[in-house]
């Protein structure tokens, strides 16, 4: 749902899917009432499983109104892609200094495992000004120890996702020199709770000290059934499996259409995760280090038009579980 977070961020009109997503009351289910014009437009958001915006369509081949046919094709925006990706997870919160649960090493091993999986070459047909999008990611690298480091750890009272400013502004302190080369990608786990919000995460671009980043926010998912992709495989606790389904799905979005301009989105603006949302070709996907996750599919246009997806809530056939 790009287009509205546009229209909120900007104010600029668009022709489609320009309603506020909570028309009636003229502020959005995420309350931006407080939200900055001059804020990052908040894109790919992962509506919560039951919450449906006014402004969500999701594309229909055939409508059954006679309506006139749009196709369920993501088309490209003329911007770029991330052809890889430098991601670092930001835990956010003073819960995170004494905790003592599977996230933090979830979420490395999720984001290790990710790397160069049938998972991530779901996305590897898109292309943009910059190349095309590949599999392989990487975490920062330690000047000091010359290690990987997969995450660091704020412990100062984090924020919820109603302004992309404030989540920006914890990346450019968490990380102060981002990826010079503009693939830094960094995600930020806050523990603060849904509450109210129709969303499960979003994500975003911006700059930190001139650097190009993308960044995602991740409330925290705990007992949250708006938000869980119900994995019943025991690997994980149920906190950790909802965030790993929803990072899967803004990774994949943040690598196909990752800023300003966009790269790939529908005639309704959603992205390729967006358009599987929900929605699971398999019970488990197993990722390269061996790692095992309920996730999501991711959209595929090579797949719809060859017919080798699985359905997704609309029952085209475009969507690639990455088994
Ligand atoms: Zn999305």
């Amino acid at each position: 749902m790009k287009r509205t977070l546009f229209v909120l961020a900007f104010g600029i009109a668009v022709p489609l899917c320009a309603q506020n997503p909570n028309s009636g009351n003229g502020k959005g289910p995420e309350d931006l009432s407080g939200y900055s014009t001059s804020a990052p437009p908040m894109l790919g958001i992962h509506w919560a499983r039951d919450f449906t915006p006014n402004g969500r369509v999701i594309e229909d081949a055939s409508p059954s109104n006679g309506a006139k046919a749009r196709s369920p094709l993501m088309t490209y925006h003329g911007g770029k892609i991330m052809t890889t990706a430098v991601i670092q997870s930001i835990f956010w919160g003073t819960s995170w200094g004494s905790y003592t649960g599977d996230k933090i090493t979830g979420i490395d091993s999720f984001y290790t495992g990710h790397s160069g999986s049938n998972y991530a070459k779901t996305v590897d047909e898109y292309t943009g000004s910059n190349g095309q999008v590949g599999a392989t990611t990487t975490f920062p690298i330690s000047t000091i120890t010359n290690a990987p480091v997969p995450h660091v750890i704020d412990t100062t009272v984090a924020a919820g996702g109603n302004n992309s400013s404030v989540i920006l502004a914890e990346v450019c302190k968490m990380v102060p020199s981002p990826d010079p080369g503009g693939n830094g990608y960094y995600a930020v786990y806050s523990d603060v709770k849904r509450g109210n919000a129709g969303y499960c995460a979003w994500h975003s671009a911006g700059t930190c000290g001139g650097r190009p980043v993308q960044f995602a926010f991740f409330f925290n998912l705990d007992g949250d059934a708006g938000c869980d992709p119900v994995d019943t495989s025991g690997l994980h606790s149920q906190g950790l499996a909802a965030l790993a389904n929803v990072s899967a799905h803004e990774l994949s979005e943040a690598r196909s259409d990752p800023a300003s301009p966009g790269a790939w989105y529908d005639a309704s603006g959603n992205e390729n995760g967006d358009k599987c949302a929900w929605t699971f070709g398999a019970p488990l996907v197993t990722f390269t280090n061996g790692s095992q996750w309920k996730l999501q599919g991711e959209w595929s246009n090579a797949a719809y038009t060859a017919g080798t997806g699985y359905a997704n809530s609309s029952g085209q056939k475009g969507c690639l579980s990455g088994l």
